[in-house]
């Protein structure tokens, strides 16, 4: 069996224990990075007796003959238990093919629920969160960086972005070009760590906050934007809508 295993992203308590028992109990543990992994389980106390669990680099550069030898081991019998450096697996990080080439060759895959950094900053930010887009990371380039912002400003809808605290100052500005000074934003840095701040605002006035600090910011941090404008919907796709809508309920109320 594949167990995609999520781990804390800061906070060492957050571990649950089947993520705990998922760990203790794995043939191979398929991580990013073997030396961050083997210092995860030490400071988890999850003891490796003998090389077992066997810790196994599966990162992006490796994913796809990794995947298949993985899928070997998988249909070997072996449990293999899915890790990346921290948070969700196949979230911003390393995965999705290992998953896909289990489930192809019918291989049972269990995810267990754990800490997603952006669902953790999008419920504390206070923003409408009842529908939400998640991106990742902006491009490194502003002109690059605006484009993508104006391109999902048509969803009208919350969009969450990882941005790296280098970065931070020129994504909100270049946000505020695109959105306008007004819009709201949430940053989260560090959460669940002992250092974890919001800074929450108008867009303007986060970018202030932010430029002000006498020190550098540092870390990790999570940037979440309220919804813009939704683009408007030509007649013939509110028609198409409108007729998917009614065919639906006759078919439930049916
Ligand atoms: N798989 C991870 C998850 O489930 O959130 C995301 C991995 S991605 C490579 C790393 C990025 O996630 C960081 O650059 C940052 O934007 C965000 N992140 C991870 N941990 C965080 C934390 N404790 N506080 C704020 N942002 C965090």
């Amino acid at each position: 069996m594949l167990v995609v295993c999520p781990t804390p992203i800061g906070n060492l308590d957050d571990l649950s224990p089947r993520q705990l028992e998922a760990l203790r109990e794995a043939d191979i543990i398929a991580c990013e990075d073997t030396r961050n992994a083997g210092k995860l389980l030490e400071r988890l106390g999850v003891a490796r007796v003998e090389g077992r669990p066997k810790l196994w680099r599966y990162d992006d550069h490796t994913a796809q003959s990794q995947a298949e030898r993985l899928v070997e081991e998988l249909e070997a019998g072996r449990q293999v238990v899915l890790i990346s450096d921290a948070g969700t697996p196949t979230i911003s990080d390393p995965g999705y093919r290992l998953v896909r080439a289990a489930r192809q060759a019918g291989v049972k895959v269990v995810a267990l629920p754990g800490p997603v950094a952006a669902t953790v900053a999008l419920s504390a930010s206070g923003l409408p969160s009842d529908r939400f887009y998640f991106e990742g990371f902006l491009p490194p380039k502003s002109a690059a960086r605006q484009a993508r912002c104006k391109a999902l400003e048509g969803l009208g809808v919350t969009v969450i972005y990882y941005e790296s605290p280098r970065r931070l100052e020129e994504a909100l500005s270049d946000l505020e070009a695109v959105c306008g000074p007004e819009r709201e934003v949430c940053v989260g840095r560090e959460l669940t760590k002992r250092f974890e701040e919001y800074f929450w605002g108008p867009v303007a006035e986060v970018r202030r906050q932010v430029a002000a600090r006498e020190e550098e910011l540092r870390g990790e941090l999570v940037l979440v934007v309220a919804p813009g404008q939704a683009a408007e919907v030509s007649e013939e796709e509110a028609q198409a809508d409108r007729l998917i809508g009614a065919l639906l309920d006759q078919g439930l109320s049916a």
